[in-house]
């Protein structure tokens, strides 16, 4: 028979942590707590194969699974002394998803199951505590209904909150047995009405129920989006563990907590939680209570405290790695309910990995390969800047529970909040009274977020950390009003109120409010813990480069100080669209003839020659890759549908308008009327169906050879300036777009005449160089072994080479993207990660095509994809030298590379470079 069910408890397990595919993570880390030897109640985890085969087969499960579930009991009863069901010693469970990776928050749990009308009243007499006994079968209707039976929540708090208001009291422990006696008889006639059916009374029944539920709950809406956001695949399924509960709501000798070894938001070794005394685990998490923090534990329970830091101390040695961990005190003995690897902020990530080295506890491989590389954004962006949080008024402040600086407008539910993001780019902070995981949607658009109440550990406290959004929780200092879509504060007697849309800006480091747009300034990536770990990144990465996208010298030295070793890509275009440029080179376009265009073109020649020199400067000692001209030449003229309505309505308007048009079109008013038809003409000529594959890339440089050769002087000269000034360079000028060898061919003549003949007069002949090609076309592709006759170098334009071998346009893929990926056509947006199955193969044959005509061929990558982490892995797995990405992501690829050399690439060499 196929195992199904694997049990744990009593000093032994079935299972152990090598097993999360199977049992879940927390599956496999209650086996292994509990093969070690800690308090961990017993129980049994149905592992996740059952889950996958009970959507495969109707929403039912094996056969096979009842036998072992009811195995998994009889073992449970007898570790614990109880009989499920047993009005005079009843057993009573928890059943909890979890999944092999974690998902906090996203899936159901049900507490207290074995509850029934016999097992409540035998409960209350055999601990003589009938509250304690009625709170657990409440607790048991309401969570049971809600998740089991589809019956909405508001109903049972309607339910709930009329006897508090009858009762004069906010506290649930004012309510007493008789109280809660009464909620249950009416939670059972909701019960009743909403399902056509009594409660049900049989444990293996709600057992059954709540297994399916729990199953059921992978697909939750919320479910689903986490996955998608954290790239967890769909398939894996989710564990059903049932385990013996232990109480935190017994009495006041009793609580229930969360912490972790470490701060999940700063990466600072202290000890981090929160409790909540007389109380179940999940009125910690779900943010209704505000728990108190873990240090006061230690008062009030100091031998339980040091129990708790003891065994979690050991747990973090023993997973070397920051633990998450869940516990409850019952009558003042410590349980374990849970410990897994915490997820953390990026700045927390970084820190913790590198003080483990010095610690000495992980390797620095394993401090590289711990940090995913895109969470090293969150390092990346500003903070506030001081001196304009002193213009702003300070609100108020809550309990910082994901650090980094947010601002933006206040949305009020998570719908709003998309809703805003989508009408307008302006960012978004969320403010809820407490996020609960519904709001997941809203938070994955938002770009803070602010709660009223709930704690450090509130599952929405965890998410945010885990997306890296700066979050304030546990801001009681605002009154929020939800539904009014405001929240109002206190300010030193004045009533300060705040409407939807409104600027905030929160400080998730400090836990500090504050209202208005407050300015942000640069981080600074070359101190700390951060650039401690590039360092070790880049020991690991070895010969493989990370060059920057930059077109002027600013972004050239922000992409140096992040440690881009190289421009590996700079669009000439750019500068053409400067405003004192963007005249000349209209009128380059414009020009009749070829005399015309040389006219405009020497007045340019001064204006590139600066930027170049300004590149070489930014980057002396490293590579700077020039791309000639790129983009179809009407996008430097002004639009043919103003331009027509502007022609059209010429003979019609008053002066103030003529003048209007003269100012945008560059003419004189008394020239209007000839030069508007003209300029409209040049348009229309110039208009393509496609401008992407038109008269684009290396075609411009064709059809007038005197661009490439203005360009190409101005490199030469800025060069020889640079050189003069005794700096080292290297340039690499990049034609771009070719299908053919010919037009590379074509293009490379003109750049090396013009360099030799700039050269020869400067004296400096020998001035090394290199000309080649961006890939970006199939055909160049497929024709490698030719075209890298004429190239020194290849730089794959995935962009471009992404809507080429699929036949999608780049601009016009979001209109539909979101279906596809729904559908899965595509894993991912192809133009933000690789395809590897279809691009990708393209690229490795061109990648061995060219260096079988030339093995020293430089081959890089400079389309988006060169910041992507999974994409800077494929280009270090097939052999390119160097990847080139925006200035910010520089740091990104860097770790990515080092990840791709120390698990697929040739780790021995990384070593040796080490
Ligand atoms: C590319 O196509 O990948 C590329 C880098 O060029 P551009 O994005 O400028 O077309
Ligand atoms: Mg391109």
């Amino acid at each position: 028979m196929k195992k199904y069910v694997y049990s744990f408890g009593g000093g032994t397990a079935d299972g152990n942590i090598k097993m999360k595919e199977i049992l879940g993570g927390k599956g496999a880390g209650l086996a292994d707590m509990s093969s070690a030897g800690l308090p961990v109640p017993p129980g049994f985890t149905i592992s996740t194969e059952v889950c996958t085969l009970f959507f495969e087969n109707n929403r039912q499960v094996p056969a096979d699974v009842a036998k072992q579930t009811r195995e998994g009991i009889a073992i449970l009863e007898k570790q614990m002394g109880q009989k499920l069901g047993d009005p005079k010693n009843p057993l009573l469970l928890s059943v909890r998803s979890g999944a092999k990776f974690s998902m906090p928050g996203m899936m159901n749990t049900i507490l207290n199951l074995g509850m029934n009308d016999a097992t409540a009243a035998g409960l209350a007499e055999k601990s003589g505590n009938a509250r304690f006994a009625y709170d657990c079968y409440r607790r048991f209707i309401q969570m049971f209904g809600q998740v089991a039976l589809n019956i909405e929540m508001e109903h049972f708090d309607h339910i709930y909150d009329t006897r508090k208001a009858k009762k004069k009291t906010k506290n649930d422990t004012d309510l007493t047995a008789e109280d809660l006696q009464a909620i249950i008889a009416d939670y059972k006639k909701l019960v009743l009405k909403e399902t056509k059916k009594p409660f049900p009374q049989d444990p293996m029944v709600q057992l059954e129920m709540s297994r399916d539920a729990v199953f059921s709950s992978w697909w939750n809406p919320k479910a689903a989006y986490y996955r998608k956001m954290e790239k967890i695949p769909d398939e894996i399924g989710t564990g059903a563990t049932v385990q013996a509960m232990v109480f935190g709501n017994m009495s006041d000798a009793s609580g229930s907590g969360v912490g972790f070894t470490r701060d999940p938001g700063t990466g600072e070794k202290v000890f981090y939680g929160e409790y909540l005394l007389n109380a179940q685990g999940e009125d910690v998490v779900a943010g209704i209570r505000t728990p108190e923090p873990i240090s006061k534990l230690k008062t009030m329970m100091p031998e339980v405290y040091s129990q708790l830091v003891e065994i979690t101390s050991n747990l973090e040695k023993h997973y070397r790695d920051m633990q998450d961990f869940e516990f409850t005190i019952e009558e003042g003995k410590l349980y374990m309910l849970q410990t897994r690897n915490g997820k953390r902020t990026g700045p927390a990530a970084v820190r913790l990995a590198v003080e483990m080295v010095e610690e000495g506890l992980i390797s620095k491989e394993e401090a590289v390969m711990r940090v995913a590389p895109a969470q090293l954004d969150q390092l990346l962006h500003p903070v506030f800047d001081a001196a304009s949080l002193k213009t702003l008024t300070l609100l108020g402040a809550g309990i910082e529970a994901s650090p980094g600086a947010a601002v933006g407008r206040a949305a009020f539910s998570a719908e709003d909040a998309v809703a805003m993001k989508a009408k307008s780019s302006a960012p978004v902070v969320l403010v809820r009274k407490e996020t609960t995981p519904d709001d997941i949607h809203g938070m994955d658009v938002a770009k803070g977020i602010l709660t009223a109440v709930g704690g450090k550990s509130s599952h929405a406290a965890v998410v945010a950390r885990g997306m890296g959004r700066p979050c304030i929780v546990g801001a009681s200092v605002i009154n929020i009003d939800e539904k009014g879509k405001k929240f109002t504060v206190n300010v030193g007697g004045k009533t300060v109120t705040v409407k939807e849309g409104d600027y905030i800006s929160i400080n998730g480091t400090d836990g500090k409010i504050y209202l208005g747009e407050a300015k942000t300034t640069d981080p600074d990536p070359n101190s700390g813990h951060f650039a401690t770990l590039l360092k070790w990144a880049d020991e690991f990465r070895g010969h493989f480069g990370v060059r920057a996208n930059a077109d002027i010298p600013r972004d050239a030295k922000v992409a140096r100080a992040f440690g881009a070793e190289g421009i590996g890509l700079c669009r000439t275009e750019h500068m053409f669209f400067a405003e004192d440029r963007i005249k000349i080179v209209q009128e380059m376009i414009l020009a009749t003839d070829e005399k015309g265009r040389r006219k405009a073109l020497k007045a340019l020649l001064p204006m590139q020659r600066k930027d170049f020199a300004g590149l070489f400067e930014a980057m002396e000692g490293f590579p700077v890759v020039i791309r000639t001209l790129d983009p179809p030449l009407h996008e430097f003229l002004p639009k043919r549908e103003n331009l027509m309505v502007d022609v059209a309505k010429l003979p019609y308007v008053d002066a103030k308008e003529k003048k209007r048009m003269a100012a945008e079109y560059g003419f004189a008013v008394k020239d209007l009327k000839k030069a508007l038809p003209a300029l409209l003409r040049r348009v229309e000529e110039l208009h393509e169906f496609n401008p992407m594959l038109g008269h684009r890339g290396c075609r411009l440089g064709i059809t007038y050879p005197e661009i490439t050769e203005m360009q190409a002087q101005a490199i030469f000269e800025a060069a020889v300036q640079v050189t003069k000034k005794g700096k080292k360079i290297l340039p690499e000028i990049m034609i771009p777009l070719i299908g053919s060898v010919k037009e590379l061919e074509h293009q490379r003549k003109i750049v090396v005449d013009v360099a030799t003949a700039v050269l020869a007069k400067a004296g400096m002949p020998d001035m090394k160089y290199m000309v080649g090609t961006m890939i970006e076309i199939p055909r160049a592709a497929m024709t490698a072994e030719l075209v890298a006759k004429e190239a020194e170098f290849f730089s794959f334009g995935t962009n471009d080479l992404t809507q080429t071998t699929m036949g999608l346009s780049r601009d016009d893929y979001t209109k539909f993207s979101k279906h596809y990926e729904d559908i899965k056509v595509f894993q991912a947006d192809p133009f933000a990660v690789l395809d590897r199955e279809g691009v990708g193969r393209v690229i490795e044959y061109a990648v061995k095509a060219g260096r079988s005509t030339r093995p020293d061929l430089e081959i890089g990558i400079c389309g988006e994809h060169g910041g992507e982490p999974s994409s800077v892995e494929f280009c270090y797995m097939i052999g390119m030298d160097y990847v080139s990405c925006s200035p910010y992501r520089v740091p990104i690829a860097r770790l990515a590379a080092a990840q791709a050399a120390l698990s697929k690439g040739d780790k021995s060499e990384a070593m040796r470079t080490a």
